[in-house]
């Protein structure tokens, strides 16, 4: 007879507490996937402690069933807790990334597909036949009905009467169940061999342990991974592999798809309800041993998972900025180290942090040296803007126009950068000079051409071309000030007018099939001349580019933060590392009106390490991160004045804590004021040390604050931007 016993279950829902259950189902246990009743509704929880003996046993709620027998992992639920810890923003937030709206309990059925089994048969129609001959065509034999009905407009009673004879058989197909890689081995260089090598000699069972792959762009770090990826698929092991804009990486894609079959799926916001699901069932099961996925795959519960590999690392896009707010790849080391596995960080041109942590001794490093005629670099030429003339209108500055010239004429193809999207980032009234502003955020509107209207970046608020100004009701242009992609297009287009241009920015770009088509035309070199934000250093893969113009390389020091040094290198970096990588005649043009600052100066004599160093002793020297520790805290709300009151009501609470190497900032208003009509405010805590101690008591009293109703509160750890 079995016992009853009772469970706390947890919800997806951050306003939900845990709720006790009772159940008599021995398969339940900690971790499983239930349905419970919830009030008048049935939702799905997760069994996350033992109950509270306290209450009644008979009064309590039955659990109703498991879903899909699905249990996490103790080494999962350990990586949430953790989380949460980390993080500070409820573990529900995250659960809800793993298990969100994927309505189990509605499973849907599998699409029915159909075998040949014989080739015996007697007595049949003319229908009959054609679809025997059909299903010989097949791979495997096999097709699925729904394809069936489409190629040959047959009826479901012909299918059903040749399952009658025995020709045809039903399958149940999960095309994640392949047991075998089906690749040629790929030949690695001997820089590849060794640092594969290395990594391999340092492999102990169930040992964490972090690495950083560095090398330059095309020096085939993707190799040196899939390479230990493999190893560990072959094992029967699970593997993930992180990406920025996941769903833009087409060629990594294929390339993975190619080598991997079926034993790889991919894991990011695009997909549909049942792809995810699919992806879900499988990566649970433990059939799908390989991974891509956005940053949001973290947060899978994978049954064997042994390597994680972040592609990129350094990639801001690891950040998720709206709540809860993390950054993927600190936690994917986090993951990494419950799962008591391996975790390799690569990049070319890697973060701050990840270098302290390699100097600390914490992180092991390895590099893919470059090595003359296998890897080439573009040659870099600053462009000083103090100097050089620019034609009026104009922002591309003659020496550039000279070599797109020269560029043009080899049928060489050419990438110019700018990272701001749209036509112009303000516009005057030519009546009363005043700009269009956003009516829900303190920013000012983007002019964007292509779409004909002016638009917020940040909440999408959008006013058409032909707006009248909201201060003189004048109807008559807006003057746009200052370039964006689209300008620089326009320039092209009057400069080279023979010349096939294309814009590469998440505006103009579009996604699936006809990005596929657009992205043919880029690399197989029809389009002359690229014109592209941040998204072109996003690891894609250009073969026919020669020359790189960055028409403004000071945009980005512009900025207050502690990173701006490290995030202008990186991008700056990226984005010249797409030229020449097949050819030794790789060339970069830097516009700029600092050609001394240290970031240019590095960028020009290709100093990577160098500036890395220095950078590190320089934050460690000015008692900033990865020094220390930062932690923003963010208040929003309709009025300023409670926000400010109760920001410096924290304030007190902290210094009230007595901590020491501590310090506070603000309350101050933010840099962007107004985001979607909510007024906001920030603090700053540092650390100069952040000693563990300290950390739970600062941990400790942020869980416990107790916000006003009509403020909404969040918390930064480790904070990348600041507006
Ligand atoms: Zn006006
Ligand atoms: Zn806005």
């Amino acid at each position: 007879m079995a016992f009853e016993r009772q469970f706390g279950v947890i919800f997806t829902n951050p306003k939900l507490p845990v709720l006790d259950y009772s159940t008599l189902d021995d398969n339940i246990g900690i971790g499983s996937l239930v349905e419970v009743p919830l009030g008048s509704k049935v939702v799905v929880g997760i069994v996350w402690s033992e109950g509270d003996t306290k209450f009644d046993h008979s009064r309590l709620k039955k659990i109703i069933g498991t879903v899909n027998k699905i249990k996490l992992e103790p080494d999962f639920i350990d990586f949430l807790k953790k989380t949460h810890a980390y993080t500070l923003s409820p573990i529900q937030s995250f659960l809800k990334m793993a298990v969100q709206n994927l309505k189990f309990h509605k499973d849907q059925k599998m699409p029915i597909a159909y075998s040949l089994n014989s080739s015996n048969y007697s007595q049949i129609t003319k229908r009959q036949k054609e679809l025997i001959s059909y299903f010989k065509e097949q791979p495997q034999r096999i097709a699925q009905y729904k394809q069936i009905k489409k190629d040959l407009g047959v009826s479901s009673s012909v299918v059903r009467s040749l399952e009658n004879k025995g020709v045809l058989s039903k399958v149940t197909e999960n095309k994640y169940k392949q047991e075998k890689i089906f690749n040629e081995p790929i030949t690695l260089s001997s820089q590849q061999r060794q640092a594969v090598a290395k990594i391999r000699e340092k492999y102990v069972k169930n040992e964490f342990q972090s690495w950083l792959l560095f090398g330059v762009t095309g020096s085939g770090k993707t190799e040196v991974y899939l390479n230990l990826a493999s190893e560990r698929i072959e094992k029967g092991e699970q593997v993930l592999i992180l990406l920025p804009e996941i769903s833009l990486t087409v060629d990594f894609k294929q390339r993975i798809m190619k080598r991997y079959g079926a034993l790889a799926g991919e894991w990011h916001s695009q997909l549909s309800l049942n792809e995810r699901r699919k992806v879900f069932k499988n990566v649970v099961s433990g059939h799908l041993k390989l991974l891509i996925g956005a940053r949001s795959a973290l947060f899978l519960p994978f049954k064997n998972l042994k390597l994680i590999i972040v592609d990129e690392e350094h990639d801001s896009s690891y950040k998720q900025e709206e709540a809860p707010i993390y950054n993927a790849r600190d936690l994917a080391v986090l993951r990494a180290s419950t799962l008591k596995s391996r975790i390799i960080l690569s990049s070319a041109t890697p973060s701050i942090e990840t270098w302290h942590n390699c100097r600390l001794g914490k992180y092991h490093k390895v590099d893919l040296p470059k090595r003359f005629g296998e890897v080439y670099e573009p040659r870099v030429t600053l462009i000083d803007m103090n100097v050089e003339e620019t034609p009026k209108n104009s922002w591309i500055s003659v020496p550039i126009i000279d070599q797109i010239k020269i560029s043009l004429e080899k049928k060489e193809q050419i990438l110019i950068f700018l990272n701001r999207r749209g036509y112009a980032p303000i516009a005057f009234c030519t009546a009363c000079r005043i700009s269009l502003k956003c009516k829900n955020c303190s920013t000012k509107l983007v002019y964007h051409k292509t779409k004909n209207c002016y638009l917020c970046h940040i909440c999408g608020y959008k006013v058409s071309e032909k707006t009248k100004c909201v201060k003189c009701k004048s109807d008559e242009n807006f003057i746009p000030i200052g370039p964006g992609v689209e300008r620089i297009r326009d320039e092209i287009s009057r400069l080279f007018p023979d010349a096939l241009s294309q814009i590469f920015s998440s505006d103009s770009f579009s996604k699936g099939e006809k990005h596929l088509e657009d992205m043919d035309k880029i690399k197989s070199g029809e389009i002359n001349i690229i014109i592209g934000t941040q998204l072109v250093a996003k690891g894609y893969n250009f073969p026919h580019l020669k020359l790189v113009a960055v028409i403004d390389a000071d945009m980005g020091l512009n900025a207050g933060d502690h990173r701006v040094m490290e995030k202008s290198y990186q991008v700056i970096k990226q984005v010249i590392g797409r030229a020449g990588r097949y050819a030794s005649d790789g060339r970069a043009l830097i516009q700029t009106w600092m050609p001394r600052h240290p970031v240019l100066q590095a960028l020009l004599k290709d100093h990577g390490e160098i500036f890395l160093n220095t950078e590190l002793e320089q934050r460690i020297e000015a008692n900033v991160p990865p020094h220390g520790k930062f932690i923003s805290l963010i208040l929003s709300g309709r009025k300023e004045s409670t926000l400010i009151d109760f920001g410096k009501e924290l304030k007190n609470q902290f210094y009230s804590l007595k901590l020491q190497d501590f310090e506070i900032f603000g309350p101050a208003v933010a840099p962007i004021s107004r985001i979607k009509n909510k007024t906001r405010v920030r603090l700053l805590i540092k650390s100069n040390k952040m000693t563990k101690i300290s950390q739970i008591e600062v941990r400790d009293w942020l869980k416990n604050i107790t916000v006003p109703n009509n403020i909404y509160f969040s918390v930064d750890i480790d904070p990348y931007n600041f507006y």
